[in-house]
């Protein structure tokens, strides 16, 4: 059937909540998704040249830049661009990346037409994977030599892509992602970042029994098993575009929305307390990880620590860690000490900086909320309020390599890194600043002099986070010979 006579579009337009559909999208969505398989399949092929490529190129030289050396080029591409840029497009287009270009998904999604197409077992649902995830990985990204060693580049993709593969041929039925909907640690994050998003896929058609319907259900039309006809938050839409006009009980439209719009309204928006772990852990941990390599205080913390093992005879601490851990290729020797010292310092600002927001947010809260049963609900509200700090965070940790690429190859000054970091780092909280007065604004009941302390807290928070990242925005301390060549600020010889 030629796709234009499923659709009736004109003749659900412009009706009161649908005049934001981008009805253009959409059609570009139905014309162009059963070819969606060729780009992933050439970014597969792009992923694979970039991952093994760099094992038989040379050791880049002190010389040497991204257009002159492969494993500069992969580094850059994976660290550099694909990662941060990865996430700071979903505010703009989605999950884009998910629905139309990873090839670890559309894989996934392959694999399980031939599967076993198991039943997905409870704990495979748990919600608090997100915060072990992103934890493991963030604290990974820290200690393991990966994103500069090429053998274990070459090798975390090939356990990842295994891994995806190996979850759709046991838990995917025809069409479905569990990989995407429960286990990509990238797509985790995405989906926090898709809250405060520009583009919703959202029913054309508001049903009145909602609240009474399953929010997910298997084996439907969606990859990620939202019942669509009633669904209403982003957190684990892939924006594959399935839904719209596919069928006309699955009727969903593409929209348009203010972004943020979906944390405002997140008590029916499907609120967890997963997502509000990671939010409030993630300014602090992100942050540990830059500060560990500019501050006296890390260095101090890792003398006392090591002056406690030897005091005490334990020399394995001193022991070059593992070579997972510690790459002999890029003359890294990560003991287990640094190992260690590393992590518990990334978690102690971690956790230090979700206790302090989890207090403010609670007194915020009980201000709001004083005699009254909706506590909870509020101090949830709260913290979603802080998706843009939490997500700039991770961004501005993760774009170091591109930074570095702009000075080193582009010769782009170092001040101007200094300033693009300080702007989207305090755009992020203006935006976390304007979401959260306009929240606190709703509690119409509320006093002006109540709502005025309530948001002097919720400033107080924002400039609490600010003077933790503004060293690790000017960045710089004393560097050791190996956090030089980890920066590649010098390379092997
Ligand atoms: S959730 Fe992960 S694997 Fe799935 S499409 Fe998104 S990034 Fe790729
Ligand atoms: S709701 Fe499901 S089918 Fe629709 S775009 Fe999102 S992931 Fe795809």
């Amino acid at each position: 059937m030629p796709s234009s006579e499923r659709i009736e579009i004109r003749d659900i337009t412009n009706q009161g909540f649908q005049k934001h559909r981008l009805i253009g999208l959409e059609r570009l969505y139905i014309k162009t998704r059963k070819y969606f398989y060729l780009v992933q399949a050439v970014m597969f092929l792009l992923f694979l040249y970039l991952s093994i490529g760099p094992l038989y190129a040379p050791i880049p030289k002190s010389h040497d830049t991204i257009f002159s050396n492969l494993t500069l080029l992969s580094q850059f591409a994976f660290w550099g661009i694909w990662y941060g840029f990865t996430l700071l497009s979903v505010i703009f287009v989605g999950r884009l990346w998910c629905g139309l270009l990873c090839p670890l998904g559309a894989l996934s999604e392959w694999v399980g037409k031939f599967g076993l197409k198991k039943a997905t077992p409870s704990w495979v649902k748990w919600n608090g994977w997100l915060v072990i995830m992103f934890v493991v990985v963030t604290i990974l990204g820290q200690t393991m030599d990966v994103r500069d060693d090429p053998k274990g580049l070459a090798l975390l993709f090939l356990y990842i892509f295994a891994l995806a593969a190996l979850i759709g041929f046991v838990f995917g039925k025809k069409g479905s992602r569990p990989w995407c909907r429960y286990f990509c640690p990238i797509g985790k994050i995405l989906g926090v970042v898709s809250r405060i998003g520009m583009l919703d896929f959202r029913p054309n058609k508001q049903r009145t029994n909602a609240d009474k319907l399953p929010e997910y259900i298997e084996s439907g039309l969606c990859p990620t098993d939202y019942n669509l006809s009633i669904k209403s938050s982003t957190l684990n839409c892939i924006a594959c575009g399935k839904c719209v006009h596919a069928k006309p009980k699955a009727m969903l439209g593409l929209y348009l929305r203010k972004p943020g719009e979906e944390v405002k309204q997140i008590k029916s928006r499907g609120a967890n307390w997963s997502e509000i772990l990671f939010i409030l852990l993630a300014p602090g941990l992100a942050a540990g990880g830059f500060l560990w390599t500019i501050l006296n205080n890390y260095t101090d913390y890792r003398n006392a620590v090591g002056g406690y093992f030897l005091d005490n005879n334990m020399l394995s601490w001193f022991n070059h860690a593992s070579q997972l851990v510690s790459s002999q290729t890029w003359n890294q020797h990560y003991s287990w000490l640094d190992v260690t010292t590393i992590t518990t310092y990334m978690l102690f600002y971690g956790v230090v900086i979700a206790l302090f927001l989890s207090l403010s947010n609670s007194v915020v809260a009980k201000l709001l909320t004083y005699n009254r049963a909706d506590f909870i609900d509020c101090f949830k509200g709260l913290a979603y309020q802080f998706i843009p700090i939490a997500i700039l965070s991770i961004i501005i940790g993760l774009c170091g390599k591109f930074f570095q690429v702009l000075n080193s190859d582009f010769h782009v000054p170092n001040n101007v890194d200094v300033w693009i970091k300080a702007i989207m780092l305090l755009a992020s909280m203006i935006w976390s600043l304007i979401l959260s007065y306009q929240f606190i604004k709703n509690y119409k009941e509320v006093s002006v002099a109540t709502k005025f302390i309530a948001y002097l807290i919720i400033i107080l928070n924002v400039g609490v986070l600010l003077y933790l990242w503004w060293p690790a925005i000017l960045g710089q301390g004393p560097m050791s010979e190996v956090e030089m060549i980890r920066k590649h600020l010098i390379v092997p010889s």
